[in-house]
């Protein structure tokens, strides 16, 4: 029979990872192997330990690579995949793979940068520390990416098609339907992953919203395999505008930076064209704005060409002020040299930096250098993983360690829920009842123990569905249903 195994972001948000095997024969081998998603572990190291350990299944095993989005947490193990012997395709929207042939490069640079510091510093167990896979061998796995268009049908086997339908989440973000002919039914079984899902409502409660707001409504599964980041909270349903333009004039009055952890992609343009909205219209002082991340105007650049995916804001505030990357007073640094120049500047300043949970990256110079003066703010604009610095520094840490160092916090944090691009419990909800059938199962995957139990809970109260919890390494066999 066949089966899915969870080989990530099982009892937490990172590592997506779902293997589609079409038979359960216990010779391993027999059946077609899919990969729903291929993320890298994030936060803490329990977590990022399963990093380093190998596929339960031999990677040059697994037969396709079918991948929702370009965030690291889904497609950031790829190159690692690639690098124990995967040779397949990997099935993505174009601008998905546009997206990762950004970002995995960088991640790649980053794990290099990561090992360099080890070794120099003699930190690691290990002698010499490796990258867990280097910039060119992130490069190299580009090649096996292939552009699948929203809504077409792709036959990977005879008794295995998918298709993507929109996720709304980020650019190119899609779910996979996957079809599987299990042949003990006349009817194929209907398998959804959502991948992350988008937002539900738009502009007021979820501003500046780059992509169209929305999954796709109206599907039919047998098996659900969805998302639970959001699970046990709720987006304050208020503009965040007047809150985040008072945190800045403060900040700039009592001669101190913003200092802003953002995901290069998504968060950082949302983040931006918000900025721009609120100096034009005399909402913040005109300060220098600082985005200092090499990924920022290459992401920029690919979101300028996927105009399909625009809300009608955002085409509208492109129309009104054309790229970010061309904004009098707004600085892209790309090379090292521009990044530290901006240590340099001692008049209050925005700066905007990845990683997006300060696990790595620019940000944590910025960091280093502004978290011991009380006059600086930090303000975080994304959802921050237990164990990461910006999970550690949101919780209210009084130091943290950087490069090896403990700094002292005394800036002022603040975090604005608002601009999640993941849906809430009441918008899940609001998406599930468009479902013109109810699932045999729905399994939550990519939440906290905490935050997938939750929104069980409310699932089986609301819905009456049969919910589960994923649990890592589990495996569902599908004639089970
Ligand atoms: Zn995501």
């Amino acid at each position: 029979m066949p089966y899915i195994q969870f080989l990530g972001a099982a009892g937490t948000v990172t590592g997506s990872k779902h293997l589609i095997n079409t038979s359960s024969d216990s010779s391993g081998k027999q059946g077609f192997q899919a990969l729903i998603d291929c993320g890298l572990f994030q936060g803490q190291k329990e977590w990022r330990e399963r990093n380093w350990q190998d596929t339960p299944v031999p990677a040059r095993e697994i037969d396709a690579v079918i991948l929702t989005h370009a965030h690291l947490d889904h497609c950031g193990w790829i190159p690692r995949l690639v690098k124990e012997g995967f040779r397949g395709p990997i099935y993505a929207t174009q601008p998905t793979i546009e997206l990762c042939s950004v970002v995995l490069p960088d991640s790649g640079h980053l794990q290099e940068e990561d090992a360099a510091f080890y070794n120099k510093r003699k930190m690691s167990k290990h002698d010499p520390a490796l990258p867990l896979y280097t910039l060119e061998e992130a490069q190299a796995c580009m090649q096996y990416f292939r552009p699948v268009a929203v809504e077409q049908t792709v036959q990977l086997h005879p008794q295995l098609s998918f298709r993507f339908v929109h996720a709304a989440h980020i650019l190119g973000s899609c779910m996979a339907e996957v079809t599987l002919e299990t042949g003990t039914n006349a009817r194929p079984t209907r398998l959804l992953f959502t991948g992350d899902i988008g937002r539900v409502r738009n502009s007021q409660i979820a501003p500046g919203k780059v992509v169209h707001s929305g999954p796709q409504e109206g599907e039919t599964a047998d098996v659900l395999v969805m998302e639970s980041t959001y699970g046990n909270r709720q987006h304050p349903d208020t503009d965040p505008r007047p809150q985040l333009a008072s945190l800045i004039r403060d900040t700039v009055k009592r001669g101190g930076s913003v200092i802003v952890p953002a995901f290069a992609v998504e968060r950082t343009q949302k983040f931006v064209f918000m900025l721009k909205e609120l100096m034009e219209s005399g909402q913040i002082p005109r300060v220098p704005v600082y985005c200092d991340s090499p990924m920022a105007i290459k992401a920029v650049e690919i979101y300028m060409k996927h105009s399909e995916e625009f809300t009608e804001q955002a085409a509208d505030l492109i129309k009104k002020y054309d790229s970010p990357v061309t904004w009098p007073g707004f600085t892209f640094a790309q090379t090292s040299e521009e990044s530290k120049k901006i240590n340099d500047s001692k008049f209050p300043s925005i700066i905007i930096s990845s990683s997006g949970m300060a696990t790595g990256g620019r940000i944590l110079h910025h960091m280093a250098q502004r978290l011991p003066d009380p006059r600086n703010l930090v303000i975080f604009i994304g959802f921050q993983a237990p164990g990461t610095r910006g999970g550690i520094i949101k919780g209210g840490a009084k130091e943290i360690k950087i490069f090896g160092e403990f700094i002292p916090i005394r800036a002022q944090v603040a975090a604005l829920e608002q601009f999640s691009d993941h849906a809430d419990p009441p918008e899940l909800l609001q998406w599930l009842h468009t479902f013109k059938n109810q699932p045999g199962v729905t399994y939550l995957v990519h939440g906290e123990p905490a935050a997938s139990s939750q929104l069980r809970d409310l699932m089986k109260k609301e819905l009456g569905w049969n919910v589960q919890i994923a649990e890592y390494m589990g495996k569902f066999v599908i004639g089970n249903l």
